[in-house]
């Protein structure tokens, strides 16, 4: 069996010219959805997933706006911020890139933005809505995974479900997502005994971990869905040989980036096994993006009590 490539960059592609429509709608109605961005730090994959959102707010009519604050900043200074952008009108949603330098108090700045402006869904007003399978901002990769399945008409109803991971913004978002559709799930994590065998009895695998190419063909059921969230560099030629056979393009990547990506799946083993699996990269990570514009044009309604629309 060679496993069907699930295309996020297609899927992506779909969701932004919908949003791109919903944002002409609101246009004729004067409303200009606006999403700021804050980067706080040095990280460069964080200011290169910034650009990425301030760029593809661009290409769909949102306004945005990028703070970009330097890595010495205070948590208050960031919080003054954060205060100034829940007054400001003309902003309907406010992303905190990810990770905060360490000595940044995450969890304070993070519930300091307005429930109504969290775009990531990360603050615990919306987390806790999500427990409830109530209307509200759901987090972007989790929610980018279901749209994938949707727009591939996947069943997830009774069906058993593994998520490799239990962070706040993948694992227990995306577990909480595929429990509501009825998937029966299983949520891993470092102290899991035995994670091949549990991850084989999903019909539905998804890896969020960070660890590259450990998801193997002995951990996926034969014909499963498997859905490749983490994102990891290869920088060694003889590494691309082995986890994607000759594959001229990544050998240009690594020796004109320095890099090419790998997900936490070793594709060339699990792509002899599973029935569905999502390519790093162009699976998940613009899915994510495009979520988070959906999210921004979600929040500009919602604000304007225009939601039940
Ligand atoms: P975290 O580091 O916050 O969480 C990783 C989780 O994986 C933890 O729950 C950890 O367990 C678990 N884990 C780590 N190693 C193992 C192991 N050997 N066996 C079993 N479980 C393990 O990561 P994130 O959730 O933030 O991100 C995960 C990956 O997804 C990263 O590669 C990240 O870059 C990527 N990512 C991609 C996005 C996209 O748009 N494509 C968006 C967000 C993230 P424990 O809790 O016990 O420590």
């Amino acid at each position: 069996m060679t496993a069907k490539i699930l295309d996020g960059l297609a899927i992506a592609k779909a969701i932004k010219e919908e949003v791109a429509e919903d944002v002409r709608e609101l246009a004729r109605r004067h409303i200009r959805p606006g999403l700021a961005a804050v980067l706080t730090g040095s990280n460069p994959a964080s200011q290169i997933y910034v650009n990425n959102k301030v760029k593809t707010c661009q290409q769909l009519g949102i306004y945005s706006e990028k703070h970009e604050l330097p890595d010495e900043t205070t948590t208050d200074e960031l919080l003054e911020l954060i205060a100034w952008l829940n007054e400001k009108d003309d902003i309907d949603g406010i992303l905190i890139q990810l990770p905060l330098p360490p000595h940044i108090d995450t969890v304070r700045v993070l519930d300091s933005v307005d429930p109504t402006k969290d775009v990531d869904g990360f603050h615990p007003l919306n987390v806790g809505r999500l427990v409830q399978n109530r209307p509200t901002l759901v987090p972007c990769t989790p929610a980018g995974i279901v749209e994938l399945l949707d727009r591939y008409d996947i069943p997830v109803e009774g069906r058993r479900a593994v998520i490799l991971g239990r962070s706040n913004i993948v694992g227990k978002p995306v577990a909480l997502l595929l429990m509501h559709r009825h998937a029966t799930v299983t949520v891993c994590h470092s102290r899991t005994r035995d994670l091949p065998a549990v991850a084989r009895e999903a019909d539905i695998l998804v890896s969020a971990m960070g660890r590259k190419a450990m998801v193997t063909a002995e951990y996926v059921k034969p014909g499963a869905v498997v859905i490749d969230v983490g994102i990891n560099r290869v920088t060694d030629l003889a590494e691309v040989e082995e986890l994607f056979g000759p594959d001229e393009k990544r050998r240009q990547s690594v020796k004109t980036k320095g890099y090419t990506l790998v997900g936490d799946v070793h594709p060339k083993s699990v792509s002899r096994v599973a029935g569905y699996l999502t390519p790093v990269p162009g699976g998940v990570g613009p899915l994510t993006i495009a979520m988070l514009m959906k999210n921004t044009v979600r929040a500009a309604r919602r604000r304007r009590g225009l939601d039940h629309e």
